[in-house]
């Protein structure tokens, strides 16, 4: 039976679809359809997750200093990684009644504020890397955030499987890169985007099995080409000769000369290979995914990203990992789960849980934050099976008959994600800020928190102007230097203002011959998430023979074949994560197919 229903969104007043197969998927894990639109949603569970903002404080159980995603001043009580996991506490000594004359989620926000806290979403599993955060399996890295299975590795969100690297974004199996995003096995490439199997190679984009090729776009299968040219070997020789010492002048109108040379070759109108019946983009390996990005081996997920490996089953998941099956509306679900539902931060193997945080091992818990080991629990406290099976509908219900009213005037009935005003970050502190980018009077008119960046200690001891050229030319008296990032906080990246080398770092740039940066961490990754397409849709139609691109010929790319619909435009439809007004000609498959193979 086909019911697909419209509703108005409660949070942006939209209109959304709820499709029939919807309607299945949440009768099949038992909660009501949403009340707030995709989008929504999907800003709401963002604004859980704190990647790349860190403070010092202390560690409450052990008095050590640390690194922390709450600052001194947070409510609180902060642990360091060994004490969090270590056995001096349980969280059922924090455990409550259930009290049916107050809202449920005044209730969890209360037992939030006074459970320990684990200092960085670190895992056990890691290894001499102090400074990252919801990553596993990393050893001697610095500042990466999500994915894992790395070594030595420099500044990367969703880097996975990957050595001896920096400046990574969404990329796998990789070695010896440099400034690369969706990119799939590759070994020194040095700034790449959307590149499978290449090496040896300088900007690349939309290029699969090439190697030695420089500032090129949609190559299969080439060697020695440069600015989409074939050379000789003795030709590009002597080009590469130039690109073994990159200084922050040349890699600048390098980067410009990229641009415009990735837009003369048409663009796929979404990023998805090996997969069935998908729409969304960055999908690999995947089947019936819709809606959704960044999907490696994903199997029926909804409006769902960062999810990575055997995932099935999925609405509204935002980082779930290996094995998780049967999810909604979860914020970092880790390895294992099963039957999760309204969750921020599961560790592994957890069954039959909805409402929790920060979790670890456990199984049947409602409304619980920061157990391990644990079964049978509502809000910390331990009850038997039976009395858990019997309280768990009654709070379900008590949910329903007395919702809870947030400052806005939102209405949170069971089915709801965690109130906004429980996440404990800013809005530019969390990746919110990152895929739906806000100044700071529009989170405050919308009713998000903003932080201005701490600028507090940094006196700059080097300008970023005066730094050397070449890396040849830097000793190692740099890493005693504070450097200003070029943005000196005027952008809305939470710049820090001013970074160090650190010496990890340092050989890292002579290894590969490359400059020293000019902005700090939080810049780059910004500036690397600007040339990465939004996670949304637009329904457009193939740009092929369009006469738009007429106008530009000589800039834009000709058709080498006939193709299908012959010398009219294309008439095919599709949903791309290119928005209408951007510069890129976008073909559909079949075009795309015949001109870059
Ligand atoms: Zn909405
Ligand atoms: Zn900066
Ligand atoms: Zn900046
Ligand atoms: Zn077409
Ligand atoms: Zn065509």
């Amino acid at each position: 039976m086909d019911k697909r229903e419209m509703k108005q969104c409660q949070n942006c007043k939209k209109d959304f679809t709820i499709e029939s197969e919807d309607f299945d998927f949440y009768k099949k894990i038992g909660v009501p359809p949403p009340t707030w639109c995709p989008e929504c949603r999907k800003q709401r569970r963002l604004l859980f997750r704190n990647e790349r903002i860190l403070k010092k404080n202390k560690c409450f159980q052990c008095g050590r200093e640390i690194i922390s995603l709450y600052d001194m001043e947070s409510p609180f009580n902060v642990y360091c990684q060994e004490c969090w996991w270590g056995d001096l506490w349980d969280g059922t000594q924090f455990g409550k009644e259930y009290d049916f004359s107050r809202p449920f989620f005044t209730q969890f926000h209360e037992l939030f504020q006074e459970v320990p806290r684990i200092a960085l979403n670190g895992h056990r599993s890691n290894k001499d890397s102090e400074y990252v955060n919801y990553i596993i399996e990393a050893k001697d890295s610095y500042l990466c955030f999500g994915g894992g299975y790395i070594e030595n590795v420099l500044f990367s969100t969703l880097g996975v499987r990957t050595k001896d690297s920096a400046e990574i974004y969404f990329s796998f199996d990789c070695t010896f890169c440099y400034e690369i995003s969706d990119c799939f096995n590759c070994y020194r490439l040095i700034f790449g985007r959307g590149c499978v199997d290449c090496r040896d190679s300088y900007f690349l984009d939309d290029c699969k099995n090439c190697n030695d090729c420089i500032l090129c776009s949609g190559l299969r299968n080439k060697s020695y080409c440069y600015k989409n040219r074939q050379l000789s070997k003795s030709e590009f020789v002597a080009i590469k000769e130039e690109f073994g010492n990159l200084t922050q002048n040349k890699i600048s109108s390098y980067k410009k000369e990229f641009v415009s040379i990735a837009l003369q070759t048409p663009k796929r109108f979404l990023d998805i290979s090996h997969s069935q019946s998908c729409v969304g983009d960055h999908i690999t390996n995947s089947k019936n995914c819709v809606f959704s990005f960044n999907i490696i081996e994903g199997e029926n997920c909804k409006y769902s990203s960062d999810i990575m490996f055997k995932a099935k089953d999925i609405y509204d998941g935002t980082s779930c990992g290996i094995g998780n099956e049967q999810i909604y509306e979860a914020m970092t679900s880790s390895i294992n789960i099963n039957q999760g539902k309204f969750s921020s931060v599961v560790r592994n193997n957890c069954f039959d849980i909805q409402y929790v945080m920060d979790l670890h091992s456990s199984s049947h818990l409602f409304g619980c934050i920061g157990l391990k080991n644990k079964q049978y629990c509502i809000l910390n406290k331990q009850y038997t099976k039976e009395e858990y099976e019997e309280l768990v509908p009654k709070i379900i219900k008590h949910m329903n008959d007395m919702p809870y009213i947030d400052q806005k005037g939102r209405v949170y009935t069971y089915g709801e994600f965690f109130p906004l005003e429980l996440s404990p970050f800013a809005y530019n502190e969390t990746i919110a800020q990152e895929y739906f980018p806000l100044t700071k009077e529009q989170a405050l008119t919308q009713g998000f928190g903003w932080k201005d960046s701490d600028t507090k200690n940094y006196s700059i001891t080097k300008k970023p102007e005066d730094l050397p050229d070449s890396i040849k030319e830097v000793n190692d008296s740099i890493l005693n230097e504070v450097i200003g990032c070029v943005h000196g906080g005027t952008c809305v990246h939470q710049c820090t203002t001013a970074f160090r080398i650190i010496p990890q770092e340092l050989e890292f740039y002579r290894r590969m011959n490359l400059p020293l940066p000019v902005l700090c961490p939080n810049c780059r990754h910004y500036e690397r998430l600007a040339q990465r397409n939004p996670l949304k849709l637009w329904k457009r139609q193939c740009m092929c023979n369009e006469s738009r691109i007429e106008d530009q010929k000589q800039k834009a790319h000709q058709n080498t074949v006939v193709h299908q619909h012959g010398e009219g435009r294309c008439p095919n439809i599709f949903e791309t994560s290119y928005a209408p007004e951007r510069k890129e000609t976008v073909y559909c498959e079949s075009c795309y197919q015949n001109e870059i193979v």
